[in-house]
């Protein structure tokens, strides 16, 4: 059975990572789908996120990363996917991720959605709340792997703390 874990992933953090390893470990195939456009202001490109992704997830035989742009049900049908799988934080997740379910098992009801539980350690942990630690000079050592730090100080080299503010990294729900 083949899953599809999708997402924005600006960058894939350690709450990514982990969601992934234990999909991965209940689906013959997970494929990671990077979504192109989302309606968020991003801070990586398409290529980065899914080289990062890539290189993050390499460990794992049977995930793959891909990109796509469109309705996330279309593409699970495209590659062959059941399942969509997505990760729940806190009950804030909760309510954006089941206006996401019934909408998209209105649009196919033959896809199943699964949500699987952040482990306790990731609960708070999110691809804003990795940037702003790193923007700001913080150790973001446990909250992802050595080649998201490279990225994200290649990423903020030269910038200011006071210059937090003009960086596009803040989102509504991320
Ligand atoms: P999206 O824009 O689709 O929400 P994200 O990259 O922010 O893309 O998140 C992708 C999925 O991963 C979402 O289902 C989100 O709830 C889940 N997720 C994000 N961070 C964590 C975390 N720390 N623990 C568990 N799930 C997470």
């Amino acid at each position: 059975m083949r899953a599809l874990y999708p997402g924005t992933f600006d960058p894939i953090h350690n709450g990514h990572i982990d969601i992934a390893t234990r999909a991965a470990g209940l689906f013959d195939e997970l494929v990671i789908g990077i979504y192109n456009s989302p309606p968020k202001t991003l801070t990586f490109e398409t290529a980065q996120r899914i080289a990062l992704a890539e290189e993050c997830l390499a460990h794992l035989p049977n995930v793959r990363v891909m990109s796509y742009h469109g309705l996330t049900v279309t593409f699970a049908r495209e590659i062959g996917a059941s399942v969509l799988v997505r990760g729940l934080r806190a009950i804030s997740d909760f309510e954006f991720e089941f206006q996401m379910a019934l909408t998209n098992k209105k649009l196919d009801p033959g896809l199943e959605v699964i949500c699987l539980m952040t482990s306790l350690e990731y609960a708070y942990l999110s691809s804003s709340i990795l940037k702003e630690v790193a923007l700001l000079g913080g150790d973001i050592q446990h909250l992802a792997p050595p080649a998201i730090r490279n990225a994200l100080h290649a990423r903020f080299a030269g910038l200011r703390p006071e210059a937090a503010a003009s960086v596009p990294i803040r989102t509504s729900r991320d």
